[in-house]
């Protein structure tokens, strides 16, 4: 589906398959739990699902003679941490604004983790007091103007990558990968589970799954306590992703499927049940999921394996995202382990 477009590679190529027997076995054993790694995708400053997004972006960026990647995300965001990442791989200055999209409790938030490597890789970091929301904004059209105005060539790359025309690409890239792993392994996946925010991740595997009928397969678990305005965002990049890889069916408002429960109390701020969700996981598993994003997808994850929403025998997967370097940043809530 993706042979028409150009791409940069930027990862190590497919992320392996692993099977979390000692998770299903603490569940029930009802169901079989498997992780694709994309935490572990990339040498690039810790990798993550951005990268695989980004490959689709760079070949434009480099195209548009543009001399800077100028983005957006919050104070500990994974996405503007692997946009300075692919800046310093091409040979690109890197414009970052971070705005205050977490109310958080520990003094160095703003100093470690993400925010901490993007510094460190060369990016121009600007600390910016506006709350939560994945669409555009006013601080990054701002930002790119300041580029222009100090001679600068800027490339825009929105929130997560997700509303760029080419940000689906990677998660149908995705959905062939897991396809042709299947081959492989000799058997499929019934569900896929995700962790959804700005959108793309989910919409691309929708269009990707959406080639062998498992579109609604595809279970997204959101984490920006915004849903209406996720899901529409994630409907609305999967239908424009459809046309672009000509997939040839449409893409309808049902086949977008966002469990809402557990993205509370806030985007960014870890419930009780997710920071339990973090440790069950790395102690059964030692796999580090963080508080933002993968806990509350493993969350969501665990609560309804318990809850019996999976029939008896299915095998799911689970795609990790990446985030744990945020973990830096929530070292108060993990103080006692
Ligand atoms: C960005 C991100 C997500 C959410 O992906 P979207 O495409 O924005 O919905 C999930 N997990 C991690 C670790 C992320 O960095």
């Amino acid at each position: 589906m993706l042979a028409k477009f150009d791409r940069y590679p930027l990862t190590f190529g497919p992320t392996p398959i692993e099977k979390l027997s000692r998770l299903a076995a603490h569940l029930g054993g009802g169901v079989e739990i498997y992780a694709k790694r994309e935490d572990c995708n990339s040498g690039l400053a810790f990798g993550g699902n951005k990268l695989r997004k980004l490959e689709y972006i760079v070949p434009d960026a480099i195209k548009s003679g543009a001399d800077t990647l100028v983005s957006i995300g919050g104070v500990q965001s994974n996405h503007t941490r692997m946009v300075a990442a692919v800046a310093a791989k091409i040979g690109f200055k890197c414009r970052l604004v971070q705005e205050s999209w977490v109310p958080h409790e520990d003094a160095v938030y703003d100093r470690v983790g993400n925010i901490l490597l993007s510094r460190i890789m060369g990016a121009d970091v600007q600390l910016v007091d506006e709350g939560f929301d994945i669409g555009i904004r006013q601080s990054w059209t701002d930002a790119l103007e300041d580029v222009k105005a100090k001679g600068g060539k800027p490339y825009p790359i929105p929130a997560g990558a997700s509303v760029h025309k080419y940000g689906g690409l990677g998660y149908v890239g995705f959905a062939e990968e897991v396809r042709a792993q299947e081959k492989e392994q000799g058997f499929a996946f019934d569900y896929i589970v995700v962790c959804t925010v700005t959108g793309s991740t989910h919409a691309g595997m929708l269009v990707g799954f959406a080639a062998d009928g498992r579109e609604r397969k595809v279970i997204g678990i959101d984490a920006s306590f915004t849903p209406a305005q996720t899901k529409a965002q994630v409907l609305e990049i999967a239908q424009r992703t459809a046309e672009l890889v000509e997939l040839g069916k449409p893409i309808t408002a049902d086949d977008v499927v966002l469990v809402e429960d557990y993205a509370y109390p806030a985007y960014g701020v870890p419930s009780a049940k997710t920071k339990d969700a973090i440790r069950l996981t790395a102690k059964l598993e030692g796999m580090i999921t963080d508080p933002v994003y993968e806990g509350k997808s493993m969350q969501g994850l665990i609560d309804l394996v318990k809850k019996g929403y999976f029939p008896k025998g299915a095998k799911i997967l689970y795609a990790h995202l990446g985030g744990a370097p945020a973990l830096n940043g929530y070292a108060y809530a993990f103080r006692n382990g």
